[in-house]
């Protein structure tokens, strides 16, 4: 049974300020709820606040948005693994579709990002999908089988289950387009179908697939009930604390 992992990616969004208040309105929403995980990834900036504001509860991690895959050096602007280790982040996203598409981010760098991180012992979250066009052109099984082979090259079993694999078509994200519970489930079935090749059988069986792309209360619930859909990442709707609670809350397995 996958425990079920939901984060919010909050962009280039949220002073130290404007976390505080979101944390404390979160905390009183959600209540004790402890059937899911939580991982909320503020900015570099806000990691700090953030993390002192969660130090009491057990089930809500603190995540990055991006690192560099060097320890340290001349890299001037970037942040490094044992940067974030020192803040006690326990997950980074790496290959997100705008660092892809903005920051030239290759497979190859994400692979060199996902290495860095089991050395750090960082987890991954690590961003895959199709553009548009991709899916247009019939592809959508080719870019994930791309993607993810590439962005994992050289990844043993146990670091594979250390690792969350976010599947977020491109033309979803920031659109207010949401897969359909159906496009989702088979884009995810395919995924794990790769992670057992990458891999074996049982790996692929625990390691969690969150779904992203324009998840809002409303979609929670149906996208959360398929069956390899073990999660979302979450962005606009993560900035508002009572959106984000309630699709927390619709991630809550019924019985
Ligand atoms: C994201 O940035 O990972 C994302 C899924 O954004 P949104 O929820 O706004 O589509």
């Amino acid at each position: 049974m996958r425990k079920k992992i939901i984060a919010a990616n909050w962009k280039m969004h949220m002073t130290q300020s404007e976390s505080e208040a979101f944390i404390t309105t979160f905390l009183r929403e959600i209540g004790d709820l402890d059937e899911i995980e939580i991982v909320i990834l503020p900015p570099f900036t806000a990691i700090p606040k953030v993390t002192e504001l969660l130090t009491q509860t057990q089930n809500i991690k603190v995540g990055a948005q991006n690192m560099h895959w060097e320890r340290s050096g001349a890299f001037t602007g970037e942040i490094s693994p044992p940067m974030l280790r020192d803040l006690f982040v326990r997950y980074v996203v790496l290959g997100h579709s705008e660092r892809r598409a903005m920051f030239c981010e290759t497979d190859e760098i994400v692979n060199r990002k996902v290495r860095a991180a089991y050395e750090q012992n960082l987890r991954p979250i690590l961003c895959v999908g199709e553009t548009l066009a991709e899916r247009e052109r019939g592809e959508v099984e080719k870019v994930l089988s791309t993607q993810l082979r590439g962005s994992l090259a050289n990844v043993e079993a146990r670091e594979l289950l250390e690792t969350v694999v976010a599947y977020e078509p491109v033309w979803a994200i920031g659109t207010g387009k949401t897969a359909t519970a159906d496009q989702a489930q088979e884009a995810h079935a395919f995924v794990r179908q790769l992670l057992r090749e990458i891999s074996d059988d049982a790996t692929a069986e625990k390691v969690r697939i969150q779904y992203g792309g324009s998840v809002k209360p409303e979609n929670a619930r149906q996208l959360l009930s398929q069956p390899d859909i073990d999660g979302a990442l979450v962005g606009g709707a993560s900035l508002d604390p009572r959106s984000f609670a309630q699709i927390v809350q619709a991630g809550v397995p019924n019985d």
